[in-house]
Parts: structure tokens; C-alpha cells; sequence
């Protein structure tokens, strides 16, 4: 283990300690006194504990969030402060990333490197947002004429409450997307992180404290999803939701925000093409394609995980996904040789495993991996179908796991029928060396995000989100702020 000591004695030090929600500026129990056991998905071991918040939990968190957010101790506050204490939040953050990081590598399972990432990517996240706060605005209006003379304007309000319910496989990352940018917006806010790895969350949680965020304007409630989650999916004095997670899911939440028409955002699930031409540049595209859907386990909502090749070059890309596939370092996040991480739960595990039976049974082709590996936590290996059908579950469905399906394709001309025949539409990815080619398949596929040469990489400049089922509304970006904000008009008669 090459794990930095100081960051490890750390992380377990508040491992070991016991934890409480956020609510109200008060790190408290869950009413019901129960709790839930996190677990270490590359041993199995359970590592910490934290409260099963449930309905009346929430009923406690929206009440402070509201009550904060009514007497405008934060949405008041002068844009310039609220940014230095944003700011403030992400220094005692960075400070401390050593520690971040193995709390996310051991509550998540991913690989220390991307951990480490994952903190600096969240932390400039808030930022970017602590630095719109100077930058939300309205505008004006020339409306005069016939006689009437007005001075007309719009301006942007915080929307209100707002809960952020964010999912296991990049639990930090999320919760800072939607943290910062529901802070920045003056809403006050109620974290909800997924059950399998709350424990980031509530770290910041310390830290948000400390920097200064008022009591009740950030709270994290930790709990299930059908308990916690869906209190604050149906609670009527929730004004907003900011959702990652299954389309399943996100469907039962568009109803459970029905009776008081919550605002809602949903980053949700995908079944992301990839289109390898024969002229592409195979020495970068093979192992990208590769690692466009093995990266953090496949448990990526935009994971490339259908691969199309062109028909004169298949046999070999097959080969030598394969040959890659098994080359891919498996362990623990803590082992700096690791590229690949567990799955995040047994649960989990089981459910990409009857994947890959549906697949064998369908009559596709094993390439490689397919089985799991014997011994402690929830590994499986990197695993590639050939000679699947578009009918086959394999190909249809959003596995959540390390399972490529590689079929072909004849020309450009085929792109949009195979890209678009799926109810998803969040990412995409084209390799060629073409560029006129690379621009058409950007314009033919209908999905948020488009990757050329390249697969996965994001950027909280840029909106991110989805196509059809894979979402409502966009994060990152100035959209990410404005999902956050209502408009109001105002019409004064001179
Ligand atoms: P995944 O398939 O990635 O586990 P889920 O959609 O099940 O995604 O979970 C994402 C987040 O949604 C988690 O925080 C989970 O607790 C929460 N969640 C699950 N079910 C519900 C629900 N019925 N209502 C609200 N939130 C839920």
C-alpha cells in the first residue's frame, strides 16, 4: 500500500468516530436511533456507521432550510460574502484532501488517484460557482410605446429549499456540483447522499461549519432512498430537486413532485454509443474506448458501454480490447497499482453478474472476463460481448458495470439510426481522424454530450445532462446556477 499515511491515519481516525447529520448547525442522531452500516467494497468490512435518517428527519432538516432561508441569513448576504465563505469552505476542504480522498477510496471503492481527483475536481467546482455568485443577473426591457412609459426589468431570486440527492459512484463530485451551485444561487440546501457511501458528504459537512455557512443553510440528511429520498421528493415545503441517479428512479420522483410542482433536475442513466472508424488513430482509440467504459467499474452514468466498430477493422479492435481488458489492474483503491476499483456492492455485483448470463444466454459472444473474482470485496472483471443483436438486454439496458458490447457497423450513414435507437441520450464518443466525419456524427447523435477522440472528459464550464431519458435540465455552466433560480418580472409605469 503507497497510500500517503497521514491522509489514511486520518480518514480512519473519523471512520472510527461517531456521526451525525447535519441539521440545523447540529451534527444529531436519527430520531429512530437507527443507523447504517457503510462498507468497504474491496473488503467487505463494515467501516463506519451513519444515521437512517427517514421522514421525520427531513421534517426537521426543511424546517431549518426554510426557516433560514425565510429570515435570508444567507440569500441576503452580500454576493461577496457568500463567496468568500464558499471559498472559505473548499481551502478547509483542500487543506485536508489527503484525508478526502481515502474517505472516498474506502466508503466508494475507486482508486486513490481518482479520488484525489475527484476532490480537486469538486473543490474548483464550488469555486467556479462561488464566482458566479457576482455574475447572476437580469436584465432590462424596452417596453414603452402607445402612450405607456415603463421601466422594466427581470431579476433572478433563489428558488428556496432545495434538496440534492446524488448517487455511490462519484459521491464527492456530485456534492459539490450541486452543492455550489445551489449555495451560490442563495438557495438553502439539503444534501441527501446515496446510502452505500454518505461519508464525503458528511466530512464537508464539518467543514462547511467551520467556514461559516449559517445554521440551517446546508444540511445533510444520510438515510435510504425510499425513506430519506423519497421524504423530501414528497415534503410540500421542498421548492426544488436536484436529482442524480437511475431513470427509475427520477421517473418516481417527476411523480412525487407532482402535488407541489417541485422544480426538478435530473441527471439520470444511459446506454452511451461509441463509434470507432477504420481510420481512427488505434493506438489512442483502443485503449480509450477500453477505459471509456471500465473507468471506476463501469459505474458511470455516461459510460461509453456500446462500442461500434467499422466492419474492416472489428476482428483486430476485438482482439485488442481483449487483450487490454485483460491487462487491467484489479484491487483496492489504496494499492496505487490499481486501475480498477470493486463494484459498489454485492447487491450490485450480482446485478451486472445476471447481465452478463442474460447476454451468454442471448447467444452473444464472451470475449473476455464475465466472472467474478473469489475472495474478499465485490471485484469482477473487465468483461467484452461480441456478436450481440440490438434486441439483447445487454445491448438495451444501462448495466452499471464493467461490461462492453462491441458490434459493427458499415458507414457514417448508419450512425444516427444505431446512435438514436435507445429511449437514453446522454453521452457519445466518435474516433477519426476525419474531422468533417467527427463534426457529423456530433450533429447526428442526439445526446448532451459528445466526445471526439477522447471519452468522459467534463467540465464544469460546460452543461452537462441528457437527451430523452437521461435527464431534465443541465448542471455545470451558468445552467447550473439558473436551475436554481426563479425569474421575476417587474413592470414599473413611469
Ligand atoms: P443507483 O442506481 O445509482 O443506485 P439510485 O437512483 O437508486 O441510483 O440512487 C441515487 C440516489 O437516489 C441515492 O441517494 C438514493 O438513496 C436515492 N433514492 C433511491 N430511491 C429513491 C426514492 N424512491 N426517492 C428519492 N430518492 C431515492
Amino acid at each position: 500500500m503507497n497510500a500517503p499515511v497521514s491522509g489514511m491515519t486520518k480518514a480512519t481516525t473519523y471512520l472510527a468516530l461517531p456521526k451525525g447529520m447535519l441539521i440545523n448547525g447540529r451534527f444529531v442522531d436519527a430520531r429512530s436511533g437507527k443507523t447504517i452500516d457503510v462498507v468497504n467494497p474491496a473488503t467487505g468490512a463494515i467501516i463506519s456507521k451513519v444515521p437512517a435518517g427517514d421522514k421525520a428527519d427531513v421534517d426537521m432538516a426543511v424546517i431549518a432550510a426554510r426557516a433560514a432561508f425565510d429570515k435570508g441569513v444567507w440569500r441576503r448576504k452580500k454576493y461577496s460574502e457568500r463567496a468568500d465563505i464558499l471559498w472559505r469552505w473548499t481551502d478547509l476542504i483542500l487543506a485536508n484532501i489527503d484525508e478526502m480522498a481515502h474517505i472516498e477510496t474506502l466508503d466508494n471503492g475507486m482508486p486513490l488517484a481518482s479520488a484525489m481527483n475527484a476532490i480537486r475536481v469538486g473543490v474548483s467546482t464550488i469555486r467556479y460557482y462561488a464566482g458566479m455568485c457576482s455574475k447572476i443577473y437580469g436584465h432590462t426591457s424596452e417596453i414603452s410605446g402607445g402612450g405607456q412609459e415603463y421601466h422594466a426589468y427581470s431579476v433572478c431570486e433563489p428558488v428556496g429549499v432545495a434538496a440534492l440527492i446524488t448517487p455511490w459512484n462519484g459521491p464527492f463530485a456530485t456534492a459539490c456540483t450541486k452543492s455550489g451551485s445551489a449555495l451560490a444561487a442563495g438557495c438553502s440546501a439539503i444534501l441527501k447522499p446515496a446510502e452505500q457511501s454518505p461519508l464525503t458528504a458528511l466530512r464537508m459537512a464539518e467543514f462547511a461549519l467551520e467556514a461559516g455557512i449559517p445554521e440551517g443553510v446546508f444540511n445533510v440528511v444520510t438515510g435510504y432512498g425510499e425513506a430519506a429520498g423519497a421524504a423530501l421528493a414528497s415534503h410540500p415545503d421542498v421548492d426544488k430537486i436536484s436529482f442524480t441517479g437511475s431513470t427509475a428512479v427520477g421517473k418516481t420522483l417527476v411523480r412525487a413532485a407532482a402535488d407541489n410542482m417541485k422544480r426538478l433536475s435530473l441527471e439520470l442513466g444511459g446506454k452511451s454509443p461509441v463509434f470507432l472508424f477504420n481510420d481512427a488513430d488505434m493506438s489512442e482509440a483502443i485503449p480509450a474506448a477500453a477505459m471509456g467504459i471500465f473507468r471506476n467499474s463501469g459505474q458511470v452514468c455516461f459510460a461509453g458501454s456500446r462500442l461500434y466498430v467499422q466492419n474492416d477493422v472489428y476482428d483486430n479492435v476485438v482482439s485488442e480490447l481483449a487483450q487490454f481488458a485483460e491487462k487491467v489492474r484489479l484491487g483496492s483503491g489504496l494499492d496505487s497499482q490499481t486501475q480498477l476499483g470493486p463494484l459498489i456492492s454485492e447487491q450490485q455485483r450480482s446485478r451486472v453478474m445476471n447481465y452478463v448470463d442474460s447476454g451468454k444466454s442471448d447467444g452473444a459472444t464472451l470475449v473476455v472476463g464475465g466472472s467474478v473474482i473469489d475472495g474478499p470485496g465485490y471485484f469482477m472483471k473487465p468483461t467484452i460481448f461480441a456478436k450481440t443483436g440490438p434486441a439483447m438486454k445487454i445491448v438495451k439496458d444501462e448495466i452499471f458495470g464493467p461490461v462492453l458490447v462491441v458490434e459493427r457497423f458499415g458507414s457514417i450513414e448508419d450512425v444516427a439510426g444505431i446512435a438514436n435507437a435507445t429511449p437514453y441520450g446522454l453521452g457519445a464518443g466518435v474516433y477519426t481522424t476525419d474531422v468533417s466525419k467527427a463534426h457529423r456524427v456530433a450533429k447526428e447523435i442526439r445526446a448532451g454530450n459528445i466526445w471526439v477522440n477522447c471519452y468522459g472528459f467534463t467540465d464544469k464550464t460546460l452543461p452537462f445532462g441528457g437527451y430523452k431519458q437521461s435527464g431534465w435540465g443541465r448542471e455545470g455552466g451558468y445552467e447550473g446556477i439558473d436551475a436554481f433560480l426563479e425569474k421575476k418580472a417587474v413592470y414599473v409605469r413611469l
